[in-house]
């Protein structure tokens, strides 16, 4: 059978290698972590999946926590007032629940599964250089390395990448003791414009359930202010600053939050980032990114882990249409622009979520707080991005479907 080697044992290099191993294919996956380092190491993200993504895991027998995981019901939007309150508050429910499970409990199980379906793990941080001995060796060379260093090996799209530096400034802090929403859960997405962003949402980690807040600052603002925390509950207290000084009403939610474990916390920032899928080593041998090394977006959306999926989803298929035949340039390219079909749509959306709101963008969250309909829409857009083409990009298109909705 055909022997394909996976550089990353991450989101999409482990649902990639289990998809492949169940089809009979040779599978090497290259970790520069062991699964301990994973399980013990810090957070990583916030993982927030939606129904699509979701199901792609299911197709291949991996969502392991589906009845464990507290499902996320709906996503909630919230703009302060600049006098006071709330400008605008609403929530719609999502047609299939979302969920969150901490990368630091599924990656190492399914690295246990991948090694038990026959898989191949060599723990080592891979260079350029052993590209090229992959390359030699194996019928196929997948980087699925995320934000490692290695994926700037795949050259930079401009055109595709409209960012050359880090939109938001990001913190990441696990909790237990959030006080619930009331109704349903949610993602409670706060909105502050020329500040910043801050949500939060149930999800599972290592010991049991816990909320995940994600706080996104814009550069230079009140809420890029991490550089000076020392240790994890200098973290936690910046975090709550942060929501009484914005968010009040979320920090009164907050009273009695504490860390999940010591390694509960994480900030950075990076550039939003599109990349040529296909890279051509000195010797001409391609090979090809996959998911966060070729399409990297901010956070603000919470869709890198659907990506993810969704790309190894496209892949494995494309892989498996193959059969025998050559995995050449031309046949990575065309593997991409399918996965890039579905992925231009959260591009697009999520940069345009970073930028200053456009009147049209304005006009659709409030009309969301009159129409349900507008509401429902938007919320169950995180799971399939390209709807908002239809409606929310376009300033026409956002006109008349708002004339649609009122009449
Ligand atoms: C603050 C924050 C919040 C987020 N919230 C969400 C969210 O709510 N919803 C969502 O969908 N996404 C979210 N994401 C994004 C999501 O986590 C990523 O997009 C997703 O994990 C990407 O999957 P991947 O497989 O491409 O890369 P990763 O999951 O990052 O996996 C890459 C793997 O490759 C390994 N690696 C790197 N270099 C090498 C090398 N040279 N040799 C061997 N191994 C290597 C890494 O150690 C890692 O294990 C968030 C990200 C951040 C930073």
């Amino acid at each position: 059978m055909r022997d394909i080697l996976i550089v990353g044992a991450g989101q999409a290099g482990l649902h990639l290698a289990v998809g492949l191993l169940q089809q009979g294919y040779d599978v090497t996956v290259i970790s520069n972590r062991t699964p301990e380092d994973i399980r013990d190491g810090r957070v990583m993200s916030g993982q927030c999946m939606f129904g699509t993504a979701l199901s792609h895991e299911r197709e291949l027998g991996l969502d392991w926590w589906a009845d464990v995981c507290p499902p996320i019901e709906g996503i909630a939007l919230t703009v302060p007032s600049p006098e006071g309150g709330k400008l605008l508050d609403w929530a719609g429910r999502l047609d299939v629940p979302a969920r969150s499970v901490d990368q630091r409990l599924k990656m190492p199980a399914w690295l246990g599964e991948f090694e038990r379906l026959g898989g191949k793990l060599v723990l080592h941080d891979a260079s350029p250089e052993d590209l090229e001995t992959y390359a030699a060796r194996y019928d196929l060379v997948l980087v699925a390395a995320g934000k490692g260093q290695i994926a700037s090996l795949f050259e930079r799209d401009p055109a595709r990448s409209p960012y050359t530096t880090p939109q938001r400034a990001l913190a990441v802090t696990y909790v237990n003791g959030l006080t619930p929403r009331p109704d349903h859960s949610a993602v409670c997405f706060n909105l502050l414009p020329g500040v910043g962003e801050y949500f939060v949402f149930p999800a599972l980690t290592h010991t049991g359930p816990c909320e995940i807040m994600v706080f996104e600052g814009v550069p230079g603002g009140p809420m890029d202010c991490w550089g000076d925390v020392r240790g994890p509950a200098e973290h936690l207290a910046r975090g709550r600053q942060i929501l009484e000084t914005f968010f009040p009403w979320e920090a009164e939610r907050c009273a009695a939050i504490e860390l999940t474990d010591d390694n509960a916390t994480l900030t950075g920032r990076f550039a939003p980032t599109v990349r040529r899928p296909v890279a051509v080593l000195p010797s001409g041998a391609p090979i090809l990114g996959v998911a966060d090394v070729v399409v990297l977006n901010d956070p603000i959306t919470g869709q890198g882990s659907n990506n993810a999926a969704k790309c190894a989803a496209v892949y494995l298929r494309a892989i498996v249409e193959r059969g025998s035949q050559p995995f050449d340039a031309e046949w990575m390219q065309e593997t991409f622009d399918r996965f890039w079909t579905q992925a231009q749509h959260v591009t697009g959306w999520t940069n345009a979520l970073l930028a200053p709101a456009e009147p049209h963008h304005l006009a659709l969250l409030g009309a969301a707080g009159q129409h349900p309909e507008v509401a429902h829409r938007f919320v169950n857009g995180f799971d399939d991005p390209s709807d908002y083409a239809e409606w929310f990009m376009d300033a026409d298109r956002a006109e008349a479907y708002l004339r649609r909705v009122a009449a």
